[in-house]
């Protein structure tokens, strides 16, 4: 492909609206533009990323045994009704009336839509396992749309649907979608790693995200590992041994209503009381689908908001204004406590703080705290349950070891979702005897569009892209720094030829540009061979060969430009 017929728009000046440095360049470099908040248009250089990305992803699923079929993006409500999750989406979902004033959805994930697919058709468990996928665009109004291809309201995405009669052949499906997923990233250059995660939105048991670990602000998600055993999951979902070496009492001592004059936060608290933050109970007051629910947590330690939104079954939780704290407790922020609370507002208790003896909590009351409080003894919890955020430095929950955080971008999830959809929209089948089973699902996400900004993220210096070679927009960027001289011309002309008919896709540059824009632009664009065509070398009939990738230049004799980009191109990533 020729430079000069192309449409690569490239900028030379930074975009301001661009944080990551992976943004900036699909920017600057001609890949995308901005049609309006997380809504892109892909030019022909970033739709040849998109379509490689694909491509590995189609091979890796067909692989696996996947179908791919295609799904509209519009749906009519009424299967998002019959699912409920119509109720609990959110804002997040795209909808309209279509002129007949039928409710309909853009869909932000097909679940609902793949098992309206199967349901009246998959009857008998003969007809299992099945796994159904696509390659399509998602709609979803994202609260923060950003980061360019990151976090778009319009994106590409694989996402695949496994449907099984039996567990044992569940595992074998999602195990298989994991070890493709290995393969998937791999082949796009990047190392992802596997980490246990919150379901989220899905539903379902358990789910896993792929990550690719980076140490910028694109690494939206914190992901805690142990530094000794095989754990790792998503701070959302991290659990951990508490190694606070907290002493706890034998006897329960009086309970005892105290002044705290000025005293609010734990800091001021815990000083003035002279006790340690870990005898300290913090009550959390947060709207969950707008009805009021106290959450209980040790002071040393913070609330999982995941954690407690899952606990309390809520759609949508979010922390008590103040006037709203005021309102439930009688008191301003600072002196919740579980004691003397309205009985109508469920207690969430954290195992820690369910062990403890003898400890401080508000007195729904100004400037006075509780001392010696004990569970059972002075309130009863609704429910014991893990809410405490996971961090570094925390014990391993598997091994003596601690946990270390990572930041990560995810590039994909899996989802175990069980019989959520079946049981919910009527997918069932009978087994050997005759007998009706809900179907076993799985869903599996891979961000099409997302990856390879992640695999930018990863792989750049200051001056550009640097891409894997199996994504890239070209293998090889032809120059020819002086297109006024006829003899660089043939030269380029023969080069372009020859590489082109050895099956290498070669973008060639044939502008009548100044070498340093060419140069410039080349860095930019980030393909990963590059030859250049110049005066001092041809004179020996030679070409200087070099990888995006690297600092070398070598000379190499225009007859033997093929093999030694072939020679090249098998040696990097
Ligand atoms: P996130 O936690 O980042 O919001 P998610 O859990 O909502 O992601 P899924 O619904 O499982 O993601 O989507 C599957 C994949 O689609 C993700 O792993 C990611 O690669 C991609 N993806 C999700 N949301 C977006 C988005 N807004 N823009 C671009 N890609 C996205
Ligand atoms: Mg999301």
């Amino acid at each position: 492909m020729r430079w000069s017929q192309m449409y690569i728009p490239t900028l030379r000046e930074k975009q301001t609206d661009a944080e990551l440095i992976s943004h900036q360049f699909l920017l600057r470099g001609g890949y995308i533009r901005k049609l309006a908040s997380g809504v892109y248009l892909y030019l022909p250089l970033m739709q040849r990323v998109i379509e490689k990305f694909a491509n590995i992803v189609r091979e890796e699923m067909n692989r696996a045994g996947a179908l791919e079929i295609t799904m509209s993006v519009l749906c009519p409500a009424e299967i998002w009704k019959e699912s409920g999750r119509y109720a609990t989406m959110g804002k997040e979902q795209m909808r309209m009336k279509d002129r007949h004033q039928h409710e309909m959805v853009m869909c932000g994930t097909h679940e609902e839509t793949v098992t309206y697919l199967i349901r009246n058709e998959i009857k008998s468990y003969k007809q299992l396992p099945l796994n159904l996928y696509q390659i399509q665009v998602k709609f979803r109004d994202e609260i923060r749309p950003r980061f360019g291809l990151m976090r778009g309201r319009e994106f590409i995405m694989k996402d695949a649907y496994t449907f099984d009669a039996t567990p044992e052949s569940f595992n074998r499906s999602y195990q298989a979608m994991v070890d493709a997923y290995f393969r998937i990233f791999q082949r796009a250059g990047i190392d992802t790693v596997k980490v246990e995660s919150d379901s989220g939105a899905m539903g379902g048991k358990m789910a896993h995200e792929f990550m690719l670990l980076v140490d910028t602000d694109a690494g939206e998600e914190v992901i805690l590992f142990s530094d000794t055993a095989d754990y790792a999951a998503n701070v959302e979902r991290a659990v951990f041994r508490d190694i606070a070496g907290v002493t706890i009492d034998n006897h329960l001592k009086e309970r005892q209503t105290v002044d705290t004059p000025g005293a609010a936060t734990i800091e001021e608290v815990t000083t003035f009381l002279k006790v340690g933050a870990t005898r300290l109970v913090k009550t959390l007051m947060y709207m969950a689908d707008g009805q009021p629910v106290a959450a209980l947590v040790r002071g040393d330690r913070d609330l999982n908001e995941i954690k407690l939104k899952n606990a309390v079954g809520a759609v949508e939780l979010e922390m008590a204004g103040p006037d709203q704290v005021e309102r439930y407790t009688g008191a301003p922020v600072g002196f919740a406590g579980p004691i003397g609370l309205d009985k109508d507002i469920p207690l969430y208790v954290d195992p820690l703080v369910a062990k403890l003896k003898n400890f401080v909590v508000g007195a729904n009351a100004n400037e006075k705290h509780i001392i010696n409080v004990n569970i059972d003894r002075d309130f009863k919890a609704t429910e014991v349950v893990d809410i405490t955020l996971a961090r570094e430095g925390d014990g391993c929950p598997l091994s003596d070891g601690r946990l270390v955080a990572r930041r990560g971008i995810e590039v994909g999830n899996t989802f175990m979702l069980g019989t959520k959809y079946s049981e919910s929209l009527g997918a069932k089948y009978l087994d050997a005897e005759g007998k009706e089973h809900p179907i076993i699902m799985g869903s599996y996400g891979v961000g099409i569009t997302r990856t390879p900004q992640a695999v930018i993220e990863k792989y750049h210096d200051d001056k550009g892209i640097m891409w894997p070679k199996s994504i890239a927009p070209f293998l090889v960027e032809l120059i020819v720094i002086n297109m006024e001289k006829e003899s660089h011309v043939k030269a380029g002309q023969s080069l372009y030829d020859a590489l082109t008919e050895a099956g290498l896709e070669v973008l060639y540059d044939d502008r009548d540009e100044r070498p340093g824009v060419k140069f410039n632009d080349a860095d930019l664009v980030g393909i990963p061979i590059r030859i250049v065509i110049g005066d001092k070398s041809l004179k020996d009939n030679k070409v200087e060969l070099k990888a995006r990738s690297e600092g070398e230049t070598a000379l190499v004799a225009v007859d033997d430009i093929v093999v030694a980009v072939k020679n090249l191109a098998e040696r990097i990533n």
